[in-house]
């Protein structure tokens, strides 16, 4: 899952990456409206945090420009308590959710997870594939008995596979959705950490079937029974 914070704080907005981070999103930092719209507009995020006061454009007008030019992007506004009679002006232009500052990590953290799931395709927080589960709150996977550690970024290109299943993704959808802005990626990034994820939970397995499908020419499927 990917993110953006639109928040003109360096210190909050900061902080927030790497918590968001450690959570195994990708996350993406703009620090004004104009930046954060331009981002909002150009990129493929599942979740915005959107500061109310930014310089440049902001917040509010940013949501209502944004749903102005069709895109549903969930949008968490992040407001001052000064600020507070604002909320239903803010609800009337496009934001899903807000959360008053200061706030605590978990609470943000407990209302982006909630608005993730709320499309019919993020309902599910537990995957099954054949024999695999994932569980992307405990960020424990199995395949049988069996726990695998993956990385960080290994279990975020999973749970992409796993929430699009039945479906083949491309490279350039999984780059989108998996990798951040400021990541290096190569041309073979999305092959190679494919390449890990199957020695991690295909190869370790030979007597089971293999789950990670290659579609040449389009990207990668996940094959469930
Ligand atoms: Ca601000």
């Amino acid at each position: 899952m990917r993110l953006l914070i639109v928040e003109d704080e360096e210190k909050i907005a900061n902080s927030l990456k790497k918590g968001l981070e450690q959570e195994t999103y990708s996350v993406d930092v703009a620090y004004n409206g104009t930046d954060g719209y331009d981002l909002a507009s150009t990129e493929e995020y599942d979740l915005i945090i959107l500061d109310w006061m930014l310089p440049g454009m902001d917040g509010s007008e940013m949501c209502a420009q944004l749903r102005k030019d069709g895109i549903k992007i969930p949008v968490i506004m992040l407001t001052a308590k000064s600020e507070l009679g604002d909320k239903v002006n803010g609800l009337n232009r496009g934001a899903d959710d807000y959360v008053t500052k200061p706030f605590a990590f978990e609470e943000l953290l407990a209302r982006i997870k909630s608005l993730l799931r709320r499309p019919v395709n993020y309902l599910a927080t537990e995957f099954t594939c054949d024999d695999l589960t994932l569980n992307a709150n405990t960020y424990v996977v199995k395949r049988g008995e069996r726990e695998i550690n993956l990385s960080r970024r290994e279990f975020a290109l999973l749970e992409y596979l796993l929430r699009n299943e039945g479906k083949t993704v491309s490279k350039e959808q999984i780059t989108a959705h998996v990798w951040d802005y400021d990541s290096d990626i190569l041309p073979n990034t999305v092959e190679q950490y494919v390449g890990y994820l199957r020695t991690k939970i295909d190869r370790s397995f030979p007597n089971k079937p293999a789950l990670i499908k290659t579609v040449r020419g389009f990207g990668y499927t996940i094959n469930c029974r």
